[in-house]
């Protein structure tokens, strides 16, 4: 995930250099029967201590086109999980998942028919809206038909419940079996009001998954997201690509959250013109959903939908590495890196492969040396350290979706979660990034490290975006662990902040999600990734050995969900611990 902040810098002749010779890996030339899997092996000696030539070796190594862009259910995903396989076991630690090194995750894959439409009854006539240009429509429940007739439609604002703001979208309505039809972000986002939610920052409340897990829970029907490019920080072709063509989600069954039966978005065009046509104004409705008070309003319309999906059923693993704690092993700590990525593109002229050499090797790899060093340690934690490489973050977060759904230390005993995805191969930094900045206590924790260290903590460039919705921390986020995402920071020691931003857009422009995504020695510098996993391995250990119970901000929509499993009265006594800290 991630497409900014991140940087590399120099590369520009590096793209489509097909490598695998190179590359300190066995058996890509000698694997006669033995197929990628030989690939877990690597020749390196190892140190104990994070190291830049570990990071170096386990990157090359599974970003090499041996891996062939580590898509899950292939060769190269295959080989990924053996590899991470043998350096957990390499390392010493144990199998995490009882007695086993993975963690087997269900997944559906649902294509919906395109020549679906949605029909309404509308203000006595007919509409009928198109997939693809008018609108989107998917089912996750799995199913191959769904059938709906006639199902009312309401207008819920944008959708939202939020207690701790005491706001309700749905206040007053049941909306069993209708069609909500609402807003995408948030009312702070649109009336440009800072003291709303919080403003122009995208809140969890803005995120359309959250929209339509809200709708699910009330049983709706149908729901349907009014699409406009600044709320949704992106334009109609990327909804409209990004519904087509097949869908991943954990089987209905794997997946503790309701689901609806549809879900979809509307042009503001085709949104307009339906809600022309039940007699209101949508601009009107949008005005009165950014009020304080907002009551929900039921349209003269209602939906018909006949929708077709195929429907094909997969496997694939998350590898879970235990350390366990030496006074309080039932209590954990968690590193989390996906190993997942694009894979091969058949059929794509030139470099077809998505080496994905910093989305995610780099996470991965920092996972591995944290491992190493808390393994290697002249003392062992006291509470247990969980590594986690989970499958599928490309494909809707499903590794950790479903680990959070079956997890091998409870949620309530474990103690936090912290997420590495794309490190940037850029140098030494003044700052480090915390995406979602102001959310939980371990902020304090890292502001302590970081002013040991006299450097700054920095918030995500574009707050609007939602992007600490947008990784593997977020399903435990959602389950209420305290979880930290930290980036790569952004002013370089090494030539400030032009440089930091110069690196990001050539990442993002050149190498982010594209063949280009690969390792190259000649240029990059690994100090900082060395700077970086340490801090992150001090906080563990400072938490591992402490235990304390870092708890969400005041004010935080988790935080509710973490004081439903663990006492806030035991949260508050930790907050002073932590203080002293
Ligand atoms: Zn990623």
């Amino acid at each position: 995930m991630r497409s900014t902040g991140l940087a590399l810098a120099l590369l520009a002749l590096c793209a489509c250099t097909p490598r695998g010779d190179d590359s300190p890996a066995t058996g890509t030339e000698d694997a006669a029967g033995q197929g990628p899997a030989s690939a877990a092996q690597v020749e390196h000696a190892f140190d104990a201590a994070i190291d830049a030539g570990d990071i170096a070796a386990h990157v090359q190594q599974l970003s090499s086109d041996a891996f062939a862009g580590r898509a899950p259910g292939t060769p190269g995903g295959e080989a990924t999980v053996d590899y991470i396989k043998a350096q957990f076991a390499r390392i010493g630690l144990q199998p995490g998942n009882g007695g086993d090194w993975f963690q087997a995750v269900p997944m559906v894959e649902t294509t919906a028919s395109e020549a679906t439409t949605l029909r309404f009854a509308v203000g006595g006539g007919e509409q009928v809206l198109a997939f693809g240009d008018d609108m989107v429509v998917g089912t996750r429940t799995g199913q191959a038909s769904i059938a709906i007739k006639d199902s009312p439609l309401v207008f819920v604002g944008y959708g939202v419940d939020a207690p701790e703001r005491q706001w309700n979208d749905y206040d007053g309505i049941d909306v069993k079996g209708k069609t909500v039809v609402m807003l995408v972000n948030d009312p702070g986002f649109h009336t440009h009001d800072a003291k709303l939610f919080d403003g122009e920052r995208m809140t969890y409340y803005g995120r359309w998954t959250y929209k339509f897990e809200e709708a699910a829970r009330r049983g709706a029907a149908a729901a349907l997201i009014v699409h406009d490019t600044a709320g949704a920080s992106y334009g109609w072709d990327v909804v409209k690509n990004s519904w087509s063509g097949p869908q991943y989600d954990l089987p209905a069954g794997d997946d503790p959250e309701p689901r609806l039966p549809a879900q979809g978005w509307l042009t503001g065009e085709a949104a307009d013109a339906l809600f022309k046509a039940a007699g209101q104004d949508l601009a009107k409705l949008r005005a009165a959903a950014g009020k304080r008070g907002f009551k929900p309003v039921p349209l003269d319309a209602s939906l018909s939908l006949d929708l077709r999906s195929t429907t094909v059923e997969k496997n694939s693993r998350n590898v879970i590495g235990l350390l366990p704690g030496s006074e309080s092993p039932d209590e954990a700590i968690v590193y989390m890196a996906h190993w997942d990525h694009l894979g091969t593109h058949e059929g794509e002229a030139g470099d077809n492969i998505y080496n994905g050499a910093v989305d995610n090797a780099t996470g991965v790899a920092g996972i591995l040396e944290i491992a190493e060093a808390f393994r290697k340690a002249e003392t062992p934690p006291k509470r247990s350290i969980l590594f986690l490489a989970v499958t599928l973050e490309e494909s809707g977060l499903l590794g950790s979706k479903y680990y959070v759904a079956h997890p091998v230390v409870p949620l309530d005993k474990t103690v936090a979660v912290f997420n590495l995805d794309a490190l940037s191969p850029t140098g030494k930094a003044r700052d480090l990034t915390v995406t979602g900045k102001g959310s939980s206590q371990l902020e304090d924790l890292l502001r302590t490290e970081l002013d040991r260290q006299g450097r700054k903590m920095v918030g995500e460039g574009n707050t609007a975006a939602g992007y600490y919705f947008r990784s593997d921390h977020f399903n435990f986020a959602k389950a209420g662990v305290p979880a930290l995402y930290i980036d790569s920071g952004t002013t370089l020691v090494d030539g400030g902040k032009a440089a930091g931003e110069a690196a990001a857009k050539d990442y993002t422009d050149n190498r982010y999600h594209k063949p280009g995504d690969e390792y190259d020695a000649a240029t990059w510098k690994l100090d900082g990734i060395v700077q970086d996993l340490q801090t992150v391995e001090s906080i563990g250990r400072t938490l591992a050995d402490g235990g304390q119970w870092p708890d969400w901000y005041e004010g935080n929509p988790f935080k509710a969900a973490r004081d439903a499993m663990r006492p806030p009265v035991a949260a508050a006594a930790d907050a002073k611990k932590i203080a002293g800290n």
